[in-house]
C-alpha cells in the first residue's frame, strides 16, 4: 500500500513516520522546502521526543521519504492523508479551510488511479461533504472516495499515542474507504484498540467534541483552584477526589495558568462558531473560552501582585514558555499573553526554556534568553514557573534562595512543595493551594 502524507507537521510527520513504522510505504508532502530539506538531511523540523529515532530509522529502510513534489508523491497511492493547518480564520473564530481545499484539490488533480483521500486535519462538521465537491468537480473521471480520520495524538507524548491510541476514528461512507483505513490500522487491531467507523460528519464531530470536552474540564478545574484559594482547600485534593469517580475520571484536571496549544483555543472557537451557525450556540463552550482568555490575562496580575503590586524596574526570571513541557509549540501558549503584559508593566524578563526556537521569534524583543534554569534565576527579584518541563521540579528550594535577589515565587504549575519553599523563607505562592492547604 503506498501513502502519501500531505504536510510534515506536528501531525504528518508524527503519523507519517507511524504507519511506515506499521510497515507502509509513506511519502510525506510539504510546500515548505525548507523543512523537507531538513528531513532528507536528517535534521527534525520539529521537536518531539523520539521523532528523530523513527524518522532516521523508516527513511533507511526505505519506508518513509519526503518531497515537495505533491503530484509524484500521489501518483499510485493508495491512499493521501491530509495533515495541513486549519488555524483560526482572522475576524471570525472559523477554521480557516484555505489549506484543506487547496490541498485537497492538488491532491485530486494529481491522482492516476482511484483513491481514499482521508482528512487527518482537524475540521468542522461538513468539510467532508465540501472537500467531496471539490475532489468530484476537479476529476469527474476518477473515483475519489472521500473519508475523515481525525487525530487525537498529544505533542510531547505523540508517537506513543499514535501507537497506542484510546481509539481509532474513522468517518466514511464507502466499504472501500472502509477497507483501506482498517488496512492501514491493522497493527492496531493486535493490540485490541477500538476501531470507531461513523458516518463522515459523525467523526468530524467527535474531534471537536472531545477537544472542547477537555477544555471545559481544564477551565472548571481552573475555576475549582480559585476558589480552593479563598477558601483555603486544595485543589490536588480536590481533583483527585473528583478524579477517582470513574464517571469523572482524573486526567485533565490539573489547575495551571489556561490552557494554549495548537488545538484547544483554535478548536473550542471553531465549535462555537459551527454551532451558531447552526442556531445551536454551545454556550458551554462559549463560557469556557472567555473563562479561559481572562484566566491567561489575570496570570500576569498575579504576578504583578505578588511582587507588592508593581514590577516596575524589577528582573523577573520565567521558566518555561511552550504551551506544555516535551514540545516546542508555541502557539497560544499562556507564555505570549504573561510576557508581553509583564513587560508593558514595566519588568526586565530573563527567560529559559529547553526548546527557546519559536519562543524566541514569538516573544517581545525585550524578553531576555537564559542558557539554563539557573542562569535565568541568578539575582532575579522574582520567579514565575509557567510550563512544568520535568528539569524544574528537581531545583532545590534552597539553590533558589542562595540564587535570587528577591524572594517571590510564583508557580503556575504546582511544581514545588509549598512548605519546603516556605522554610526557606522564599515568599511563594502557587495555583489553588490556600493558605490551609
Ligand atoms: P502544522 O502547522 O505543524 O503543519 C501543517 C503543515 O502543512 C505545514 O508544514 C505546512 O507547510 C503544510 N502544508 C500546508 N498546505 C500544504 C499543501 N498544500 N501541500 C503540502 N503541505 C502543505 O500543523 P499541525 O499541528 O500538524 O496540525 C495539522 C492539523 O492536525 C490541524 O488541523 C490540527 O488542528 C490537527 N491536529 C493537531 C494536533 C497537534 O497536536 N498539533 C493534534 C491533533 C490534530
Amino acid at each position: 500500500m503506498k501513502v502519501a502524507m500531505i504536510g510534515a507537521g506536528y501531525v504528518g510527520l508524527v503519523s507519517g513516520a507511524c504507519f511506515a513504522e506499521f510497515g507502509t510505504d509513506v511519502h510525506i508532502v510539504d510546500t515548505d522546502a525548507s523543512k523537507i530539506e531538513a528531513l532528507r538531511a536528517g535534521r527534525m523540523p520539529i521537536y518531539e521526543p523520539g521523532l528523530e529515532r523513527l524518522v532516521e530509522e523508516n527513511a533507511r529502510d526505505g519506508r518513509l521519504s519526503f518531497t515537495t513534489d505533491l503530484k509524484a508523491a500521489v501518483r499510485g497511492a493508495d491512499a493521501v492523508f491530509l495533515a495541513v493547518g486549519t488555524p483560526t480564520r482572522r475576524g471570525d473564530g472559523h477554521a480557516d479551510l484555505t489549506y484543506v481545499f487547496a490541498a485537497a484539490e492538488q491532491v485530486a488533480l494529481a491522482a492516476d488511479k482511484p483513491l481514499v483521500l482521508i482528512t487527518k486535519s482537524t475540521v468542522p462538521v461538513g468539510t467532508g461533504r465540501q472537500v467531496k465537491a471539490i475532489v468530484r468537480a476537479a476529476r469527474p473521471d476518477l473515483a475519489i472516495e472521500v473519508a475523515s480520520n481525525p487525530e487525537f495524538l498529544r505533542e510531547g507524548n505523540a508517537i506513543g499515542d499514535f501507537m497506542r491510541p484510546d481509539r481509532v476514528v474513522v468517518g466514511v461512507d464507502s466499504d472501500r474507504a472502509l477497507a483501506v483505513l482498517k488496512r492501514l490500522y491493522r497493527p492496531l487491531y493486535l493490540i485490541e484498540t477500538p476501531v470507531l467507523a461513523t458516518s463522515i460528519e459523525t467523526a468530524e464531530l467527535i474531534k471537536y467534541a472531545s477537544n472542547a470536552f477537555l477544555a471545559v474540564k481544564i477551565t472548571f478545574i481552573n475555576q475549582m483552584a480559585d476558589l480552593c484559594e479563598k477558601t483555603g482547600a486544595n485543589v490536588h485534593d480536590v481533583a483527585r477526589g473528583m478524579g477517582l469517580d470513574g464517571r469523572i475520571g482524573r486526567k485533565f484536571l490539573h489547575a495551571g495558568p489556561g490552557y494554549g496549544g495548537s488545538c484547544f483555543p483554535k478548536d473550542t472557537l471553531a465549535l462555537a462558531r459551527t454551532a451558531q451557525e447552526m442556531g445551536v450556540p454551545a454556550t458551554l463552550v462559549e463560557q469556557t473560552i472567555a473563562a479561559n482568555d481572562a484566566r491567561k490575562a489575570q496570570m500576569a496580575e498575579r504576578v504583578i501582585a505578588a511582587c507588592g503590586g508593581s514590577v516596575a524596574g524589577k528582573t523577573i526570571a520565567v521558566l518555561g514558555l511552550t504551551f506544555k513541557p516535551e514540545t516546542d509549540d508555541m502557539r497560544d501558549a499562556p507564555s505570549l499573553v504573561i510576557l508581553p503584559a509583564l513587560v508593558a508593566a514595566g519588568a526586565t524578563l530573563r527567560a529559559y526554556d529547553p526548546q527557546p526556537a519559536h519562543a524566541r521569534q514569538m516573544l517581545p524583543a525585550a524578553v531576555q534568553f537564559a542558557d539554563s534554569a539557573m542562569d535565568a534565576v541568578r539575582d532575579a527579584d522574582a520567579l514565575v514557573l509557567i510550563t512544568e518541563w520535568n528539569e524544574f521540579r528537581a531545583i532545590p528550594p534552597e539553590k533558589l534562595k542562595a540564587a535570587m535577589a528577591g524572594r517571590v515565587i510564583v508557580d503556575l504549575r504546582n511544581v514545588w512543595d509549598p512548605v519546603a519553599m516556605r522554610e526557606q523563607g522564599l515568599d511563594y505562592s502557587s495555583i489553588g493551594r490556600g493558605e490551609g492547604a
